[in-house]
């Protein structure tokens, strides 16, 4: 198996093949309760009913017409997205990192045309993950992730999240814009603390900073308000969006405040296959879903998930911590979180193991609350086997 395929990730071994709501099922017939969602995309889970009639009848219809044409649901989707985030226009990309790297170039944009062209740097915070590409990469924290692909683009500063001094002393560079994920998916669900994320924004208007949020992975709903800043009253210029926001089809947004609505113009950027009508038309699916009770949903799934670690936290001397909000949770492990994300997969639960001892949870908005009981039941028996092993 995966002989022509180039071994750029460490797979399970078997063949994922059908679904239904939060449960995946593998070419032998062996359930899976699916508790990472396709790491935070599957928010309507598997099989939706109204998802897949919408496709299947867009497929019969219209697949792709590109950005020189319109079609009726780019607009949709923007208007929706403009009502949820309480900003101004929608640009359509085809994944988080793509839409990151047109979140940076409206930011150099902005400056450059008002003749500031001193203001190209960014600043970013420690553990941060904004994507693969070279200009997200740029953003991106890691050393391990950036090493092999320097010189990246220049001018990047990274602070640590929380302190307060550094990032006005960041700031006080005249960067183009700070970039900063509410919650750190890919740092172990770690989330940024609300007094921080509120001086973030009060430093960036002293400075004339603009302000990025990637929600890429914290936004669309999932942390029980559509933005994971929303908790904070926080309203960036600019705000990325992905995973989620097409419940399963490629898609991303780059979310602008009404002053960069006019940022970019036509050739300063595009895609060939961004603002499709089929992923757009599962956008919708997901943003009306959201609008008529999901959303409530998540709030509801989100704490019955939340007590529910936090008795395992006082029943386990293993969990150290519980992190997170809605239905983006995590439990910080003294030791052992591989070997936990092993066993929960054994005992049919897919989760996964994230900045070394975090095991992070991101069901579908659909899980059912037997589904979370049952998953809270599996995390239980897989620890305890852990804390004693059979002999
Ligand atoms: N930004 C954040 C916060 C992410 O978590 C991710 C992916 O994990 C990305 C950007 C990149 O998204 P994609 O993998 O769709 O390019």
């Amino acid at each position: 198996m995966d002989e022509h395929v180039v071994p750029l990730y460490r797979r399970a071994e078997e063949v994922l093949v059908a679904g239904d709501g939060a449960v995946v099922r593998d070419a032998d017939g062996r359930e899976f309760l699916d508790f990472l969602g396709g790491i935070a995309v599957s928010a309507l889970g598997h099989g939706h009913p109204e998802l897949v009639a919408a496709l299947r009848e867009q497929a019969g219809q219209l697949l792709h017409v590109s950005n020189l044409y319109r079609h009726p649901y780019t607009e949709q989707v923007a208007g929706l997205v403009a009502e949820l985030t309480g900003l101004e226009a929608v640009y359509f990309a085809n994944s988080g990192a793509e839409a990151v790297e047109a979140a940076l170039k409206i930011a150099r944009k902005h400056h450059t045309s008002q003749g500031q062209t001193d203001r190209t740097g960014f600043v970013s915070m420690e553990g941060s993950f904004h994507g693969r590409t070279l200009g997200a990469l740029s953003v991106t924290h890691a050393a391990a992730y950036r090493a092999p692909f320097e010189p990246l683009i220049p001018g990047v500063d990274f602070v640590s999240p929380g302190d307060e001094a550094a990032l006005e002393a960041a700031l006080n560079h005249r960067p183009a814009a700070l970039i900063l994920e509410p919650i750190q998916g890919e740092n172990g669900v770690l989330e940024l603390p609300t007094r921080y994320l509120q001086a973030a924004r009060r430093l960036c208007d002293q400075t004339g900073t603009l302000l990025i949020h990637d929600e890429v992975q914290c936004g669309a709903g999932r942390t029980g308000t559509f933005l994971a800043a929303d908790h904070a009253d926080v309203k960036p210029d600019i705000v990325t969006l992905a995973k989620p926001i097409a419940a399963g089809l490629p898609m991303g947004l780059t979310v602008v405040n009404t002053e960069l609505a006019a940022t970019l113009q036509p050739g300063d950027h595009g895609s060939t296959f961004a603002g499709g009508p089929l992923a757009c038309r599962a956008a919708l699916v997901l943003l009306t879903a959201l609008q008529s009770g999901l959303q409530q949903d998540v709030v509801a799934r989100g704490d019955q998930l939340r007590a529910g670690l936090e008795q395992l936290a006082g029943d386990h001397d293993l969990i150290v911590e519980v992190r997170g909000r809605g239905l983006m949770q995590a439990i910080r492990l003294s030791s052992g979180a591989p070997a936990l994300q092993r066993s929960l997969h054994q005992r049919g639960l897919l989760a996964n193991c994230t900045a070394g001892d975090v095991v992070r949870f991101l069901p579908p908005y659909v899980i059912t609350p037997d589904e979370i009981d049952r998953g809270l039941a599996l995390i239980d028996a897989a620890i305890r086997d852990l804390e004693e092993p059979r002999s």
